[in-house]
């Protein structure tokens, strides 16, 4: 294997999630998981929702496992849904609190993980700011542990893809016919990225990445897909709208990254701007959100938001694939 080649190192760290029986062990990244298992991780999730009002739905399936949480990165809704997923599910749950780790005091990543392993941290939840740490953590572990991508710099999210498209499938069913946009910093976006693989994979009609020029991704990273730089073109007809955020903690340099007021004017999810996509689309945001900058705050409030929707599909989500890298770790 050439290691320079980006697409070939992707294709390992796909392969490196499945056991020999095509059995989820780690979730490193949607790119190269197949229809059908997506399919049936949407389908496992639906099964953990419940009504407003009614309890959450619970099981033993992780009794005696130990779930950690290590996010290196902040997080609010990743991190609670995975602590709460893990409970729900009976199991322990570990949430690392990373500035009181030794990782600040020059611990090595592999040490801690090493260290979590040994006592019997089963499941291990990972968010970090640079790319390939969850594959890197994956190749290091003891073979009973599993190790869950939670955010990869602006490489892949993983959970967060499923959710989004978990979402997109009760308002609109089928993907095949559908026109999906997503508006934003698509370049420093592992959101954007993980929702192409999966939209990608589950066949969807025509998606369309549209940001201003110096936030487009690579076309080589998101082949499937159509970069646009207008809105009002990439907008127009969509049955889904998505809103990203400006990564800014990504961004070394923000010359020429346009003011507040200039991109919410071109590049805003706004009641104006949702004039061009069908009546009946939806309005989606991984949240945190700017209201004001990527997304006017009554729309994110209003009915076409599924907002909310996607936060409580993500403990659903998050507990499908714990239970199912329990279940292949039960199977060994
Ligand atoms: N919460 C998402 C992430 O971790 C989106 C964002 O931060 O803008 O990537």
């Amino acid at each position: 294997m050439n290691a320079a080649d980006p697409n070939e190192i992707l294709d390992d760290e796909a392969a490196l999630q499945l056991d020999a029986n095509g059995n989820l062990r780690h979730l490193l990244t949607l790119k190269g998981l197949d229809r059908a298992l997506l399919t049936d991780i949407l389908d496992d999730a639906e099964g953990y929702l419940t009504a407003p009002g009614d309890l959450p739905a619970r099981s033993q399936s992780l009794a005696g496992r130990t779930v950690g949480n290590l996010f290196f990165e902040p997080s609010t809704r990743t991190r609670a849904s995975f602590d709460l997923a893990g409970k729900r599910l009976g199991a322990d749950v570990l949430n690392l609190d990373v500035n009181t780790s030794s990782r600040k005091k020059g611990e090595s990543i592999l040490d801690t993980i090493y260290t979590l392993q040994a006592m019997h941290v089963d499941i291990m939840v990972v968010r970090d700011a640079s790319d390939g740490v969850p594959a890197y953590i994956a190749r290091h572990v003891q073979p009973h542990v599993s190790i869950l991508n939670a955010g990869e710099s602006d490489v892949s999210h993983p959970t967060q893809g499923l959710l989004d498209v978990l979402t997109i499938r009760q308002h609109k069913g089928a993907f095949e016919n559908l026109t999906i946009a997503i508006v934003g910093d698509i370049r420093h976006s592992r959101v954007a990225m993980s929702a192409t693989h999966a939209l990608t994979t589950l066949g969807v009609g025509d998606l369309r990445l549209i940001s201003p020029p110096v936030l487009a991704p690579d076309a080589d990273k998101v082949p499937g897909a159509h970069i646009v730089d207008n809105l009002a073109e990439g907008i127009a007809d969509a049955d889904v709208v998505m809103a990203l955020r400006i990564q800014r903690e990504r961004i070394g340099n923000l010359d020429g990254i346009p003011g507040i007021d200039e991109y919410f004017a071109n590049y805003g999810v706004s009641h104006d701007s949702m004039k061009l996509a069908r009546p009946d689309a939806i309005v989606m945001h991984p949240g945190p959100m700017n209201r004001g900058i990527e997304i006017e705050g009554s729309l994110a409030d209003g009915s076409q938001s599924v907002i909310t929707q996607q936060v409580t599909n993500g403990v659903a989500v998050r507990m499908a694939v714990l239970d199912r890298v329990g279940k292949t770790m039960a199977a060994r």
